[in-house]
């Protein structure tokens, strides 16, 4: 692993307009500013992004906010612009004084009509920048003409301010989306007549969908918040954002957040767009749950659960604790629990399960009689097991050479189907040990009577 620099000078920003929820694409622009300020040791701010007071609402700065702080994002400052015209007031008087900007008439649609910006003056030069991912960049200032920075001294625009902004919160490193590349000249040039010293750029590939367009509605969630909801896990989310354009360089892929703080770099971002796979973040997923204590884990099934199940009969935490694994192998995100549920999958843990009879029989072999018969057997195998020594492998041992000789089907079917009720479910070992001795002998008990009736 190459070793990071300590340099507590660095200073990044992340800087959301409030028009919206913090957008998952954002969200790893936000990340990768967070990680670089942190792994330099240096300072991580967060700038609320409010001139444009007809789009920016306080529920979306709200919502940004609180995704920030569940990605765990945490920023040592937080600055809101529409609170600081004052400095921007200053700076700009400062740029007409000087004659770097000028009031400018505009005409205006309407007979007569004439209202006022503030432009800058464009000195018309090629401004060359080095991006830390694309490289060196050049563009001709010439055809941006004098461009407008503020409606007036008290309401600047969005290019003039993130310069005075940069300068007075000191920013050193400006890590933003590729598609501000082309506001960069324009920011250059305001330095440039403010006296500030030009930060180093590093401008992110865009996060693309898997049609190579903008990751946007269309293709499915876009918000933190959405990715909340369904039950992703927020060092998840963090990880499979980091690898969207970075990778470590090894074939290591998961990453708590502490690892990425030690391990990303600006260096190792590639230069194209990134794909967001939805099976990858599944996939990423599923090995943080992995990664959970059992009382998380508990915690944040049951917070899935319906009062449905949670009223069943059988209902207990203890009884939902033994089946945390069977539930965690079948789901990749925590909202997959409630399909789970709906899906008639978690009841039958909870309650002695219904069915049609027939459904006992196994396939090949389908005699009421010999059905019961079988179950019959297996009841009294499992009767000499100790109930406190119920478990999956005891059960194994119990009954296995006797559904050797009769036929696995023959034997095993009608046994996992009286425990479950089910075509599909775990192991019926797994189920016998869940249930434990008493309750899996009353549900083997209860088919053997259901197969009298229709013998
Ligand atoms: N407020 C801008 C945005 O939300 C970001 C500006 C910047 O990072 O320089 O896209």
């Amino acid at each position: 692993m190459e070793k990071k620099k300590q340099n507590n000078t660095v200073v990044t920003r992340f800087a959301p307009s409030p028009t919206g929820n913090l957008h998952v694409g954002s969200a790893r622009t936000a990340l990768f500013s967070f990680l670089y300020a942190r792994g330099c040791g240096g300072k991580f701010i967060l700038r609320i992004e409010d001139t444009d007071k007809e789009r920016s609402k306080k529920e979306f700065e709200e919502s940004i906010l609180a995704s920030m702080e569940w990605l765990g994002f945490s920023y040592d400052e937080m600055y809101r612009q529409s609170e600081r015209t004052e400095i921007y007031k200053k700076y700009l008087q400062k740029l007409i004084d000087s004659g770097s900007a000028y009031i400018s008439k505009e005409e205006v649609k309407q007979e007569g009509d004439r209202s006022e910006v503030i432009r800058f003056k464009n000195p018309n030069k090629t401004v060359t920048f080095a991006d830390e991912i694309r490289g060196e960049v050049t563009f001709d200032t010439t055809e941006l003409g004098d461009f407008v920075i503020a409606k007036d001294v008290k309401n600047p625009l969005y290019h003039f301010v993130v310069v005075v902004d940069d300068l007075e919160m000191g920013v050193t490193h400006v890590i933003r989306g590729e598609d501000h590349i082309s506001n960069t000249p324009r920011q250059i040039l305001i330095q440039e007549a403010i006296g500030a010293p030009r930060p180093t750029y590093a401008h992110i590939p865009l996060t693309l969908a898997a049609d190579r367009s903008k990751l946007s509605k269309r293709h499915g969630a876009v918000s933190v918040e959405e990715y909340k909801k369904m039950g992703y896990l927020p060092e998840a989310l963090v990880n499979f954002l980091a690898l969207l354009g970075w990778n470590p360089g090894n074939d290591k892929e998961i990453f708590s957040i502490d690892e990425l703080i030690k391990e990303f770099s600006l260096k190792k971002m590639q230069k194209g767009g990134a794909m967001f796979n939805f099976d990858k973040l599944d996939w990423v997923n599923k090995q943080h749950i992995a990664r959970l204590d059992t009382e998380e884990l508990f915690a944040k099934i049951k917070e899935r659960l319906s009062e449905e199940i949670l009223s069943l009969p059988q209902y207990s935490d203890e009884r939902l604790k033994t089946i945390l694994s069977v539930i965690t192998e079948r789901i990749s995100k925590f909202a997959d629990v409630e399909n789970m549920a709906k899906e008639g999958e978690l009841s039958y843990f909870f309650e002695q399960p219904t069915y049609e009879a027939d459904k006992l029989l196994w396939k090949k072999n389908p005699d009421p009689l010999v059905a019961k018969q079988h179950l019959d057997k297996v009841v009294e195998f499992l009767g000499s097991i100790d109930a406190d020594d119920f478990t999956q492998e005891n059960v194994k041992k119990a009954i296995w050479d006797y559904a050797g000789e009769e036929g696995r089907g023959d034997v095993l079917w009608p046994t996992r189907f009286a425990l479950c009720g089910r075509d599909r479910s775990p192991d019926p070992l797994a189920l016998a040990e869940i249930f434990g001795k008493e309750e899996t002998i009353k549900r083997l008990n209860f088919a053997a009577r259901s197969l009298e009736d229709i013998s």
